[in-house]
């Protein structure tokens, strides 16, 4: 059935060729909606969400703790989608007012809701104490003053999470257990900043909650390991905190970043693998420290969204380029690029795409897909081998787009961003329409 791992499990072939999504040919798709567009498999991205929420909490019911899974919005965010994960029965976590706005338009409970960042202003902070949610991650010093004073002009009790620079980066299947302490997120371990953050927010015990400990380790992660060492050292501070001040703590949260398959030869955990390792993870390192297991949450995104999404390109023009004696690669141009996809821009990503439009027998060719854009790095897939006679007006599609691609979309060089569709057997509905050259000329000032 599925043409390929890259795409959503939706994805087929049609008789004469075409790729089809959920039963809906993408050339019609093309045809009505225009491109570029973004496509969501709805029933695959439900079925991710559920995937995650029922293995993490089979998995954590066996150590005998409860799991919640937080759908990290930043990956991809609109109020249909938070609907969705909410259906799902995910929580939801933002790191913006303007995420927090959409959780709030498509009526998430505020104690379903984390409030991430490293900087989040005193509106933001307003904002998500006005609506009640469930827990604010703390940053940094300031913020602790900060949502204490939040917290006092409410006469609320905020509760809170101190996020951790928990020394470990991961990536792919390597990970340091001694990363670099080097950049802006959390608290560090190694110089006391963490045991002074601790004490500070046990202080305002009328002001602020300690629910627990919080890290992110990294992103695109396929494998276990470097959890493992993240959790250990968590679980060493919650068992400091119960003896220095007599607390038990009573959450934990690992983070996201659990990896997806962009290329055919990625070969990301299953959802169920991942959960049983990290239960297992965290009830071994909580028996060694002799404390009960908490309650463990974990914040994946692209994971969840990522793999359901694609987007649907028409080629503008083929240029074959001769790059030495022996290699001629092929630049397919199509019309979109860096504006909807920065990821290939900002971090050497990878893709992979298929002819959309129909099948060829033509000899296959070294491609390089590329945007509209004007930088040479405007790159959207490296290297694909396409059928040698690729041309102007066929279709592209390109897997694995489902987050941060439009979360991260420009409208460089006045392009606008594409439509995200939700397509599902039934029909095809406009999450996000697609925004027009009025828009981006309706920002500008009265006096020109
Ligand atoms: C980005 C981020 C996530 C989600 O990462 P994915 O790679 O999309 O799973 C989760 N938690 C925090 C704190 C993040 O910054």
């Amino acid at each position: 059935m599925n043409s390929h791992p890259v795409f959503s499990a939706g994805v087929c072939r049609t008789a004469d060729g075409a790729l089809a999504l959920a039963g809906h040919d993408l050339r019609a798709i093309a045809q009505i909606y225009g491109t570029p567009a973004y496509l969501v498999d709805v029933a695959d991205a439900r079925a991710r969400a559920r995937a995650y929420r029922d293995a993490f909490r089979s998995a954590f019911d066996k150590v005998g703790a409860p799991a919640d899974v937080y759908y990290a919005g930043k990956a991809f965010l609109c109020t249909a989608m938070a609907r969705l994960v909410h259906d799902e029965g995910l929580r939801l976590d933002v790191c913006s007012g303007g995420e927090l706005a959409v959780a709030r338009r498509a009526g998430i409970p505020g104690e379903l809701i984390g409030l991430h960042g490293n900087n989040k202003s005193t509106d933001e902070i307003n904002a998500a104490l006005d609506y009640g949610v469930g827990r604010i991650v703390l940053d940094s010093f300031e913020e602790i003053d900060r949502v204490a004073a939040a917290a006092a002009e409410r006469d609320v009790i905020a509760p809170v999470m101190i996020r951790v620079k928990a020394g470990v980066e991961a990536h792919t299947h390597e990970f340091i257990a001694t990363a670099h302490e080097d950049q802006k997120f959390g608290f560090s371990l190694t110089d006391g900043q963490v045991g002074e953050a601790i004490t500070r927010v046990l202080e305002a015990p009328n002001r602020l909650r300690l629910l627990g400990f919080h890290s992110h380790i990294g992103s695109q992660i396929f494998e276990s390991d470097g959890f493992r060492v993240a959790a250990q050292r968590l679980i060493e501070l919650q068992l400091q905190v119960a003896r220095e001040h007599g607390v038990q703590l009573p959450e934990l949260d690992l983070g996201g970043g659990f990896g997806i398959a962009y290329l055919p030869t990625d070969d990301p955990l299953a959802p169920q693998d991942m959960a049983d390792q990290l239960a297992r993870i965290v009830a071994d390192a909580c028996s060694a420290a002799g404390m009960p297991v908490p309650r463990v949450s974990v914040e994946p995104g692209r994971s969840i969204i990522g793999p359901a999404g694609m987007t649907l390109y028409t080629v503008g023009t083929v240029k074959p380029v001769r790059v030495d004696d022996d290699l001629v690669r092929t630049y397919v141009a199509v019309d979109g690029g860096m504006s909807d996809n920065p990821r290939p821009v900002l971090y050497d990503a990878q893709y992979y795409c298929e002819l959309a439009d129909r099948t060829s027998e033509a000899a296959p060719v070294l491609a390089r897909v590329v945007g509209k854009h004007c930088e040479s790095g405007d790159i959207v897939v490296r290297d694909v081998e396409l059928p040698g006679d690729v041309h102007a007006g066929d279709l592209i599609a390109v897997g694995a787009t489902g987050a941060y691609c439009r979360s991260l979309a420009s409208t460089y060089n006045h392009v606008p961003r594409p439509p995200v569709l939700a397509v599902t057997k039934e029909k095809v509905t406009t999450w996000l329409r697609r925004e027009t050259i009025d828009d981006l000329l309706a920002l500008e000032g009265n006096e020109q």
